[in-house]
């Protein structure tokens, strides 16, 4: 059995003395964790969440990242300014860009791939919305994420993507995907990754499930065999109940 890798989304929550509290109190709750822990943060908690985890199990996050190395790109950030401050993890393509910010499956694809040069970790996320549900098309539409985001990625670069399937419908709406839902459409995206990159490849990738995930449904998602792991906004910006769903222990 794989351990999990339970990544908080802080989203555009925290300045940096909030963000100061709120790892401080997360470091002691979480170091006995057998999990990853990750806290995405924003880009201007970057250093200073970076050097308070230090030395503890918490591994620090963006929530986005250039396809450029450099250039003129007012307001964007590139992979190597990520990589010089310590930056492990960078989430790519969440829905809210998608939604608000004209991310495409093309640009989160050239993301994917800067991230990837510069040895960051990507978390990836994908998801259908509760019109595509309801029109049984869920299947089509991760599946052409899956193939339009990952284009030209080889199996051992898909070895530091980790997928999160994160349904539109249930992302900050305190619905939650049922734990059957959850199950098996992580399971058919393992398949697609399975088709894409290789079996033995799709059952080391991470696939996370994000949507809602709190204190109290966490454990049973968590439990079901192909769900490695949560992408958790909302619960993450409290410690005790981020700390209590990156505590999961089977
Ligand atoms: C997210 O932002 O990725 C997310 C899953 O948010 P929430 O947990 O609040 O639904």
């Amino acid at each position: 059995m794989k351990n999990k890798i339970l990544a908080g989304n802080w989203k555009m929550n925290n300045d940096i003395s909030c963000a100061r509290q709120l790892l401080t109190q997360l470091i002691p709750l979480v170091k006995e964790s057998t999990n990853t822990v990750v806290a995405c943060v924003p880009y201007t908690d970057l250093a200073v969440a970076v050097e308070l985890c230090r030395g503890t199990n918490i591994k620090i996050g963006a929530q986005n990242v250039h396809w450029a190395s450099s250039g003129a790109f007012t307001g964007e950030i590139s992979a190597p300014m990520l990589q010089e401050l310590g930056v492990a993890y960078v989430i790519i393509g969440h829905s809210e860009r998608r939604t608000y910010f004209g991310e495409t499956d093309a640009t989160i694809c050239m993301r994917i791939k800067k991230a990837l040069e510069y040895n960051l970790l990507v978390i990836m996320c994908i998801g259908e919305s509760l019109a595509q549900r309801q029109s049984n098309q869920t299947q089509q539409i991760l599946n052409s994420q899956l193939s339009l985001g990952l284009k030209d990625i080889s199996s051992s670069q898909a070895k530091n993507i980790i997928v999160a399937y994160e349904p539109i419908w249930a992302i900050g709406t305190g619905v939650t995907a049922t734990t059957q839902q959850a199950q098996e459409t992580i399971c058919y995206i393992r398949k697609t990754l399975s088709t894409m990159f290789g079996e033995n490849t799709a059952k080391e990738m991470y696939i996370q499930y994000g949507g809602s995930m709190n204190q109290t449904n966490a454990q049973e998602l968590l439990s079901q065999p192909d769900i490695d792991g949560g992408l958790i906004g909302g619960a993450s910006l409290d410690a005790t109940k981020f700390a209590t769903i990156a505590n999961y222990n089977k």
